[in-house]
């Protein structure tokens, strides 16, 4: 099983999601191509105006600085890491 995070409309900007089987193997391989729904990659697709994250605004939204570094999310990396 995969636990993942997929966009959501304005109030629910992310809500988790569970893959198993062959969407959670579909599911790896465009993370990591890095074919995502965040901001760095549609704006390289001219479908988004802008790279940016929506809360650190001058920091381009990728995968690594969503699970890594996105202040909006420390409570939660700190959740799963105790
Ligand atoms: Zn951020």
């Amino acid at each position: 099983m995969v636990w993942g995070f997929i966009r959501g409309g304005d109030e629910c900007r992310y809500k988790i999601q569970t893959w198993e089987g062959a969407k959670a193997t579909a599911a790896i391989a465009c993370l990591y191509r890095g074919h995502t729904t965040f901001s760095a990659h549609l704006h390289h697709l001219h479908l988004s105006p802008d790279p940016f994250c929506p809360w650190c605004r001058t920091i381009p939204e990728t995968i690594e600085h969503f699970l890594l570094h996105c202040s909006h999310f420390h409570s939660h990396r700190t959740a799963l890491s105790s």
